[in-house]
């Protein structure tokens, strides 16, 4: 397979997984950590690799190294194997999630960015998200009518702050997730609730349905729950590791153990909470954009411009 984003968060989870089943890097595509491409080139032989920038190509060990966002294009067209995983953050994973349907390959895509902005131009049927919620949905379904989608969200690292503590709230208090480690972006957008917007409309893409909500459930165990027209409603519960995901993505059966079974007794308790506009104004959107859902481009653009503000000290948390 082919690996987009390498040295991130989902990038170090696939590797590991593809060494636990033996699966061939064909390519390796990461941004500035070059001193952990090297590493993984050393222990996964890649035929070609990408980076960032030019100027960091001397520092890397291979022969085969391409450069920039026209690089990563040029590097997938050189490519033969059938799965890409898109782990890239933000927009700038939207043109190889496009290349890489039209060289007709399969996409595990974390790259939820590419759905939100792009989803009426993607075809649907090449893609297999990497995604802990959709995951779930996709584990949940069955043959019987469903009436109604939901995923559940942490609520971030401000779920539990006053509201006026979170005025005067910085970056890096914005990057303490309560349950997940993961890149920056993603936990600031979780933090800001964004991150669960982008999965309604990335599930609006992938299941071709608006009647889907989410609700914060805090620990982190439940992620997905479908309900059905007859009354029942049924929940998917799974630690909190994206190796699961991953596993299914890359594998398409798994039958053996990926992650240890919850332990009910210990997780103990578990609470759904609505999410509120006040602590997350991003969700007072909600509906228009679910109802107009070519809009998440200009929602992904000012997020993208809004977190960069926020880390630069621009602007403040709301
Ligand atoms: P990270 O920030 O940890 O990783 C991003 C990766 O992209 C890194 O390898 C980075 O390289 C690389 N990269 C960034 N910019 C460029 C560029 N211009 N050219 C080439 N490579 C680049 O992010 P995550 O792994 O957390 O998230 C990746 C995607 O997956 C996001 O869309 C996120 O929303 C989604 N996702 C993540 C989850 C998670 O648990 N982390 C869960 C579900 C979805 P480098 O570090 O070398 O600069």
């Amino acid at each position: 397979m082919v690996l987009l984003g390498s040295t991130g968060s989902i990038g170090v989870n696939t590797l590991l997984i593809a060494k636990r089943y033996n699966l061939q890097i064909e390519a390796l595509v990461a941004g500035r950590n070059i001193e952990l491409l090297n590493q993984q080139i050393a222990e996964f032989n890649p035929k070609l690799v990408a980076i960032a920038n030019h100027s960091d190509k001397s520092k890397v060990n291979h022969s085969n190294v391409f450069c920039g966002d026209e690089g990563i294009l040029e590097l997938l067209e050189l490519t033969t194997s059938p799965t890409i995983v898109n782990a890239l953050v933000g927009y700038a994973g939207l043109a190889p999630t496009l290349k890489a349907i039209e060289l007709g390959r399969k996409v595990a895509l974390a790259n939820k960015e590419s759905l939100v902005v792009a989803g009426e131009f993607i075809d649907i049927s090449k893609i297999v998200p990497i995604d802990s919620e959709h995951f779930g949905l996709w584990y949940l379904m069955s043959d019987r009518p469903i009436s109604k989608l939901y995923v559940t969200a942490s609520g971030g690292a401000f779920r539990d702050w006053k509201l006026k503590d979170m005025q005067t709230a910085t970056f890096a208090e914005a990057l303490n997730h309560p349950n997940w480690s993961m890149g920056n972006k993603i936990t600031i957008d979780s933090a800001t609730m964004t991150n669960k917007l982008f999965e309604l409309l990335e599930a609006k893409w992938l299941f071709n349905t608006t009647n889907i909500d989410a609700y914060i459930e805090k620990k982190s165990i439940i992620h997905a729950l479908v309900e059905f027209v007859d009354g029942s409603t049924t929940a998917h519960f799974a630690g909190v590791d994206m190796k699961l995901p991953i596993a299914f993505a890359l594998r398409g059966k798994v039958e053996e153990e990926i992650l240890a079974p919850v332990d009910l007794l210990k997780m103990g308790s578990v609470e759904f909470l609505p999410i509120t506009a006040e602590r997350y104004p991003i969700w007072e959107i909600k509906e228009h954009i679910l109802k107009n859902p070519h809009l998440g481009v200009v929602v992904n653009a000012s997020n993208e411009e809004a977190i960069k503000k926020f880390e630069q000290g621009r602007c403040n948390f709301f």
